[in-house]
């Protein structure tokens, strides 16, 4: 059954004040739906215990970094709580072209960056519930000292104005919800005309059909298509 016409999958932007769950949200999407993959970022962060290279970032030097840059081989990039961060060109184009939308967990620098850059990027600002859950949820990670969280929540003070300039806001209070959302919204993008591949060509193919069908008489007993 055809429920939508062909169009190219737009990237998935999920930006949201450290702590909100935007990681666990994009995990969710690409783990539970195949056309979703996740944007692996490259980073100068020292890796965290459990993390690999290459699945959760790539880590590289400040040295290949600022090559990437300069090579223009990043979409964007950003100084993130004192570390670098960037998303490379060629993972966004690798799944666009397997037609999977690529799902990119960045902060809001980054986001206003995509706006810019993929200009059909859909840009999702995941909301907290409020903020003592926000607070709750960077200390019982754990991956931050106490001085970390509070920078990480003063950053957040400021990055929630910046909701304002996304497409979508979805509020990440139940995840099994919040990852449903975020699927609902990507899938109905896919029905705006303005994202349909080339829909001249698609209203040739009916309009041809319909020229068969009014030659060939009154079509009462054609077989329904
Ligand atoms: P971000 O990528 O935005 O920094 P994470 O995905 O690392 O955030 O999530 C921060 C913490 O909150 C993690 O410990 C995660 O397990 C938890 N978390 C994420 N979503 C929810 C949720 N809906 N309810 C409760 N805890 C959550
Ligand atoms: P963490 O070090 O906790 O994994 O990530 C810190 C922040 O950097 C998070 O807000 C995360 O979304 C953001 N980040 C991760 N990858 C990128 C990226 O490629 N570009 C930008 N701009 N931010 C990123």
């Amino acid at each position: 059954m055809k429920t939508a016409l062909p169009s190219r999958p737009p990237p998935v932007v999920l930006a949201a004040p450290s702590g909100t769950g935007k990681t666990t949200i994009a995990r969710a999407l690409v783990d539970g739906f195949e056309d979703f993959v996740f944007s692996v970022s490259v980073t100068t962060r020292a890796p965290r215990a459990g993390e690999r290279d290459g699945v959760d970032y790539e880590f590289v030097t400040a040295g290949e970094f600022q090559r990437m840059v300069a090579a223009e081989e990043l979409v964007e990039w950003a100084e993130v709580h004192g570390n670098l961060y960037g998303t490379p060109r060629r993972g966004i184009e690798a799944a666009r072209e397997t037609g999977r939308h690529p799902v990119l967990d960045i902060d809001v620098q980054g986001a206003r960056q995509v706006r810019e850059r993929l200009p059909d990027a859909i840009l999702v600002f995941v909301f907290p519930p409020s903020g003592n859950a926000l607070g709750a949820r960077l200390a019982k990670r754990g991956t931050e000292d106490d001085a970390e969280v509070r920078r990480r929540l003063r950053a957040a003070h400021r990055e929630m104005e910046e909701s304002a300039g996304f497409d979508y806001i979805i509020v990440n209070e139940e995840l099994s919800a919040a990852v449903a959302r975020v699927r609902e919204v990507v899938l109905s993008e896919g029905h705006r005309t303005e994202r349909v591949r080339d829909l001249e060509a698609e209203v040739a193919r009916v309009r041809a059909e319909i020229d068969r069908l009014l030659a060939a008489g009154t079509p009462r007993n054609a077989a329904a298509g």
